[in-house]
């Protein structure tokens, strides 16, 4: 491999007619998927041969989402865990146990994903922007700065695979009497200093869907730091009501009689998700691994930067982020890195600049911005409590922190499947491409 700046054409850039580095596609990302095998199989076929399907009772339950949760609480500390049908309605049970209403706001990093923000409107309250740091989590002084009078909780999102700066954000809630929600659902298996992520706050919430760490196809967790809150937590993922023993509704405790979401986990996703769990830790151990030889095999070039990564044994790796001088670099660069065949299969989105990563960035979600309500009379901005939303720009400006990442930072997904020589090829590639762009 050479750095030098040679016309030959063994080093002209594959976007400019040379050869590239490699002509086959990357594996999809996709983590989970790639490990799906007979474990998955088997739990699954058990769930059909016993005819039971629902968690709660039937005519021979196998209780995988019960073990699930049982298998997870072990290995979160003992906190109670609920298996639920998606991050996004996990983030609306974190929000509404925790009485999050009308007259609220919730500070939410500018980089998180739209449901974070939806389940935040949806529950009547108001998003109020938090900035992110070099991390590409939420930056504790900017944090420090937002918090004020109508502050009700924060909701720290563990963005691209790892935490940011978490116990410095955590100390910061408690010193304000704020519940933290973790929202770890790019970040399962992930830890920062020895504190798994989801166990620095009062509620995490986790999401299976196919591009998670693991996957159930759809799928997702809350877990709690308090039993009373975990009892609300399972009224409201329900019913609205508690469930006996025998697995019917429980209509008699005063405490436990509000609007459940309708997101139970049946007990097939269970099977999957169980599986899938068993092998988190392998799935995570492979992306890190591949992520930070690749980064380590990068380190030395100009003009190539890297996301602050503050506990890299604890980074679950299924993002490589890099920045660049300038938005025009990073377009390039990352134009050029997949020319030389660093891309994924059809309609993957394994090689991308931020600037294609759509409803990751506060300002390109049009609901926000445009302060959409799914009702005639626009709530929650509509709701006399809520006046002060008004005042409120959710348009691009409102982080400049957040502007500038996303204007000249790239991603690159680490499947959980690379070979050796699929990691080589892409430190040939970004080494290629440096040469000549840098
Ligand atoms: C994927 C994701 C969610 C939503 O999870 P679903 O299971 O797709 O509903 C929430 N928050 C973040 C940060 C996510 O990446």
């Amino acid at each position: 491999m050479s750095d030098s700046r040679t016309d030959g054409q063994q080093d002209q850039l594959a976007l400019h007619g040379g050869p590239s580095v490699r002509s086959a596609p990357l594996p999809w990302e996709l983590p989970g998927a790639h490990w799906i095998g007979k474990e998955e199989q088997a739990l699954v076929s058990q769930v059909l041969s016993a005819q039971s399907p629902f968690r709660f009772y039937g005519p021979d339950p196998q209780h995988m989402v019960d073990r699930l949760e049982q298998e997870w609480s072990a290995a979160f500390d003992n906190r109670p865990a609920l298996a639920v049908s998606s991050g996004t309605a996990a983030l609306s049970i974190a929000l509404s146990a925790l009485s999050v209403g009308p007259g609220d706001e919730v500070l939410v990093g500018g980089y998180m994903w739209i449901s974070c923000v939806s389940a935040i409107i949806r529950c009547g309250a108001i998003p109020r922007l938090v900035d992110v740091d070099d991390t590409f989590c939420m930056d504790p002084e900017d944090l420090a700065r937002k918090i004020n009078s109508r502050s009700r909780a924060i909701l720290l999102v563990h963005m691209s695979g790892a935490p940011g700066h978490v116990q410095q954000i955590a100390e910061i809630a408690r010193a304000n009497g704020l519940p933290l929600i973790e929202d770890c659902a790019q970040a399962a298996g992930s830890s920062a200093m020895g504190t798994r992520a989801g166990c620095f706050g009062d509620i995490a919430t986790f999401s299976f869907q196919l591009n998670k760490n693991m996957t159930s196809g759809d799928g997702g967790m809350v877990m709690c730091r308090d039993a009373d809150l975990f009892r609300r937590v399972t009224a409201l993922h329900d019913l609205g009501y508690a469930r006996t023993a025998e697995g019917r509704l429980d209509t008699s405790d005063p405490d436990c009689q509000l609007w459940g979401v309708g997101a139970r986990m049946s007990d097939l996703t269970g099977a999957l998700a169980l599986a899938q769990f068993r092998k988190l830790e392998r799935i995570t151990g492979h992306m890190r691994s591949s992520k930070w030889r690749i980064r380590q095999a990068l380190s030395d070039i100009p003009g190539l930067g890297f996301r602050t990564v503050p506990d890299p044994e604890g980074d679950s790796g299924p993002f490589l982020i890099t920045t660049y001088a300038d938005a025009a670099t990073c377009a390039a660069f990352t134009e050029a890195l997949r020319a030389e065949g660093i891309r994924g299969p059809e309609g993957s989105l394994a090689c991308l600049t931020m600037q294609d990563w759509g409803l990751h960035w506060y300002f390109n979600i049009s609901s926000l911005t445009g302060k959409r309500s799914n009702s005639r009379d626009g709530f929650p901005w509509s709701h006399p409590a809520n006046s002060f939303g008004a005042q409120i720009d959710y348009g691009r400006g409102a982080l400049p922190r957040c502007d500038d990442l996303h204007d000249r930072a790239a991603l690159l997904t680490i499947a959980s499947c690379l070979t050796r020589a699929d990691e080589d090829d892409i430190i040939a590639a970004f080494r290629k491409v440096a040469a000549h762009l840098l």
